[in-house]
């Protein structure tokens, strides 16, 4: 039977430690604890109760995987000699759950090779025996912290996405696209490539809020959104740029491409059926774009939303539901 060194843990007890650890997660971290051997067991159980985790025991490979799919855990401290359902057998159960759970396995040095081999097979560190209590203790409390990280780095994507998303359409919002017309405008100058800007107004929306109210005005502009996702290339970048108005970033393809597929855009909006949309002018929805290039038509990103803006205008003023080119006339 192989004892854990110092097996009397009171010897090293220590009162004053604070096990902050066990909730850097924001909720009890759980730990299940899996050995045949009772007396192991209770030692780990004992340590690891004192540091503020939450644990549970099982006595063998079989109830360990069973306990792992009844409840979810943030960590198996597992033996790897167990008759029937081995160490490795745990942590090939613990690779199929549906959450990610970080599997420390315990060995003797007979049995080292079996640890390197339940590494290769996904178990995160390894404990040798005999052990002592702190080696336990730091072994757990270092998964811990990364766990902890990992959790924080994904809030933070997670965060920064957001910031960039328009709430009501999940299009990038104006800010972003600032930023991302920015990012576009260098990367065209630095590959002397092209980059267009589309600017995009619903004809006549105010007609639309007035009849049906905002409600259905929201909803048009999600339908909107999605209608613009669908229509544009992988590549590209479309935001809502404001109230009804949306901007389509197209980079690398010139006027001309850029101008048919603000063509394209337009007709798709044109045929999409919208609810209510029968109280429009035409009985349709439409949309009017303004299209700039840089640099052909432009040399600063401010200068490409200024001429994109004013061949919006101009397609406004022309009537309606149509492209107009900067510098140039109605595309057809
Ligand atoms: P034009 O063809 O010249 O663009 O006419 P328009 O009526 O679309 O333009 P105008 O700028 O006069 O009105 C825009 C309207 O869009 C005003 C408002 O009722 C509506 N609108 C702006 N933002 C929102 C929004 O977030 N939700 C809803 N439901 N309506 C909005
Ligand atoms: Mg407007
Ligand atoms: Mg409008």
């Amino acid at each position: 039977m192989t004892t854990p060194d110092r097996m009397n843990k009171e010897t090293v007890r220590d009162e004053s430690r604070q096990p902050e650890n066990a909730s850097s997660l924001g909720r009890p971290i759980r730990l299940l604890i899996v050995d045949d051997e009772e007396i192991m067991r209770t030692f780990l159980n004992e340590v690891l109760r004192d540091e503020g985790y939450e644990i549970e025991l099982a006595a063998s490979g079989r109830e360990a995987v069973d306990l792992l799919g009844a409840a979810t855990f943030d960590i198996v401290l597992t033996d790897i000699v167990m008759p029937e359902l081995d160490g490795l057998g745990v942590v090939a159960a613990a690779n199929e759950l549906p959450y990610e759970v970080d599997v420390i396995v315990m060995t003797g040095y007979a049995s080292m090779e079996t640890a390197v081999e339940s590494m290769k097979l996904g178990a995160v560190d390894y404990i040798t025996k005999p052990f002592n209590i702190d080696q336990i203790r730091i072994i757990v409390a270092n998964r811990v912290k990364e766990r902890s990280l990992k959790k924080q780095a994904a809030e933070g994507e997670f965060y920064k996405e957001l910031s960039r998303r328009d709430g009501l359409t999940d299009l990038y919002n104006h800010r972003f696209l600032h930023q991302l017309l920015e990012t576009e405008i260098s990367r065209a100058e630095r590959y002397n490539r092209s980059v267009s800007l589309l600017m995009i107004d619903i004809d006549n929306f105010k007609r639309f809020n007035d009849t049906h109210g905002h409600p259905v005005g929201d909803k048009v502009l999600k339908q909107m959104g999605h209608t613009l996702r669908r229509v544009s290339r992988k590549c590209d970048y479309v935001a809502r740029y404001g109230g009804e108005e949306f901007a389509i970033i197209v980079p690398e393809v010139s006027t001309g491409a850029a101008a048919r597929m603000a063509e394209r855009v337009c007709a798709m909006v044109d045929e999409t059926e919208f609810e209510g949309e029968e109280v429009m002018p035409l009985g349709r929805l439409t949309i009017s774009i303004g299209v700039a290039t840089f640099p052909a038509h432009a040399s600063s990103k401010g200068e490409l939303i200024e001429h994109a803006d004013q061949a919006l205008y101009k397609a406004k003023a022309a009537g309606r539901n149509q492209v107009v080119v900067y510098g140039a006339g109605r595309v057809n």
